[in-house]
């Protein structure tokens, strides 16, 4: 399978800070930043910053030390942000849109971490 990556994608252009956004964590691998049209009281994006277009294309091209910290990334947001249940928080809800049925709008891997709000039924029946 061969993964067509679109450099000119608007998260691609975040990340050669073409256009601006609201940075919550960033790491040598990953970066975390505020949805520009928050579905819930926190809406937060998870991308890393190499080119990938979806999970499996990172999972099976990225290298260990980038699939490690972009999942140790969420985590930490998760945390930053008081959503983890283990700590008292609230629960959220994470959430990786992939490919057309997917519904997935910007070619490269995000994960939406959505929260501050019961996010009702999984998926629309
Ligand atoms: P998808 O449908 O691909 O899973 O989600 C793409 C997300 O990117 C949407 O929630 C949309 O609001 C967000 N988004 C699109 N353009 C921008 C942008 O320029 N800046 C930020 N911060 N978010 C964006």
């Amino acid at each position: 399978m061969e993964f067509k990556y679109d450099s000119n994608n608007i998260f691609a252009k975040i990340l050669k800070k073409e256009i601006p956004n609201e940075t919550v964590f960033e790491t040598k691998h990953s970066l975390a930043f505020k949805d520009i049209n928050p579905a819930a009281p926190i809406h937060i994006l998870v991308i890393p910053k190499g080119p990938y277009i979806n999970y499996d294309h990172f999972v099976s091209q990225a290298t260990n030390e980038e699939i490690i910290d972009f999942n140790k990334t969420i985590i930490q947001v998760i945390k930053n942000e008081k959503l983890d249940p283990e700590r008292n928080g609230n629960g959220y809800r994470l959430i990786a849109n992939t490919g057309l049925n997917g519904v997935q709008e910007v070619p490269h891997l995000h994960f939406h971490i959505l929260g501050g709000r019961n996010m009702g039924f999984m998926v629309s029946r």
